[in-house]
């Protein structure tokens, strides 16, 4: 269902493509045109590879599109520079797939948690204490942790650490990579609960990057279906399992386990394998493993367009 909310980042016509060996070039985004909305979660759901972290990259200034803008707020962020961008950095923070590789092991966790408020002047070194504190009161840890090192915690433990460490600036947009996938069912359940809780009592903007579209599903207000670098739908999280219309999308919903599903039909899966990025289609990017396939599919690439407000599909059966 179409909820009207403030647009607080919009992403037009992004692409980014690497030059790759023998002169050719990988396209991992190719014009992206995506909104985010104050308070709510955006979902990027796709298979591995098909460049949802390399989109979300550009919100945190690691990297730059090769075309296209990003409008947070009203400022294309991918034209930041110097001390505008240091800046800029206190507004949209991210949590990555394995917190152990974005901590310093040398580090107690007070220091992890303290070292981006230090950082920005937000707190003096005598209030590091305080601070660790209160942010592991947040992520629902006890406060004694603050005397631990990464390595005496739990997978979960770390990943509520990453996030008390991501929001210590209080931002207004949150990235989580992959953030749970590395992490048992019962604890992603957890950290899930923890982090929708933590939006609606400070209203963050939530980026989630995931390849399960039932876990997508279950926690984004909307979601944007990724098909090798190209935005294929995007929907809403409530109407995804009855409206979604793309042959990807039908595919993906298909694919998802239910203990009450019906074993005696076959489980749907789609054949074959993508193709590479480096050898992408003139036309639809899904025509490959589409059993829709027309020829227009295989000549004329599908724009994203408007099925009624809020939900988009880019696909010639639609047009
Ligand atoms: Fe299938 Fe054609 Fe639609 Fe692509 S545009 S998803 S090939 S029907």
């Amino acid at each position: 269902m179409f909820e009207e909310n403030e647009v607080i980042l919009e992403a037009s016509h992004v692409t980014r493509r690497f030059p790759a060996s023998g002169g050719r070039t990988l396209v991992a985004n190719n014009d992206i045109n995506l909104k985010m909305y104050k308070g709510k979660t955006l979902g990027l759901v796709g298979e591995s590879g098909c460049g949802k972290s390399t989109f979300m990259r550009f919100l945190v200034s690691l990297d730059v599109p090769t075309e296209g803008e990003i409008l947070y707020r009203g400022k294309d962020i991918t034209k930041l520079k110097g001390e505008e961008l240091r800046q800029n950095r206190q507004n949209i923070q991210m949590v990555f797939q394995d917190p152990s590789a974005s901590f310093n092991p040398k580090m107690k966790i007070r220091d992890i948690l303290c070292e981006p408020l230090l950082n920005f002047g937000r707190i003096k070194a005598s209030e590091k204490d305080a601070a660790a504190h209160r942010l592991l009161k947040m992520v629902e840890l006890p406060e004694d942790f603050a005397k631990r090192y990464p390595h005496n915690m739990s997978g979960g433990q770390r990943q509520r650490v990453a996030i008390a460490r991501a929001l210590a600036l209080e931002p207004e947009i949150l990235i989580m990579d992959e953030a749970t996938a590395a992490l048992d069912v019962s604890v992603q359940k957890t950290i899930i609960e923890l982090v929708a809780k933590l939006q609606r009592e400070k209203n963050i903007t939530i980026g989630f990057i995931c390849h399960d579209i039932a876990l997508v599903q279950s926690f984004s207000h909307w979601v944007a279906v990724m098909y090798l670098g190209n935005i294929v739908e995007v929907i809403s999280g409530e109407d995804i399992a009855v409206k979604s219309v793309h042959p990807y999308t039908k595919a993906l919903m298909g694919s998802v386990f239910d203990i009450h599903m019906d074993f005696s039909k076959p489980i749907e899966s789609i054949e074959s394998e993508a193709p590479s990025p480096l050898d992408t289609p003139p036309g639809c990017p899904f025509q490959s493993r589409c059993e829709h396939c027309m020829d227009i599919c295989c000549t004329e690439r599908p724009a994203l367009t408007e099925l009624e407000q809020g939900h988009s599909v880019a696909c010639h059966l639609f047009h």
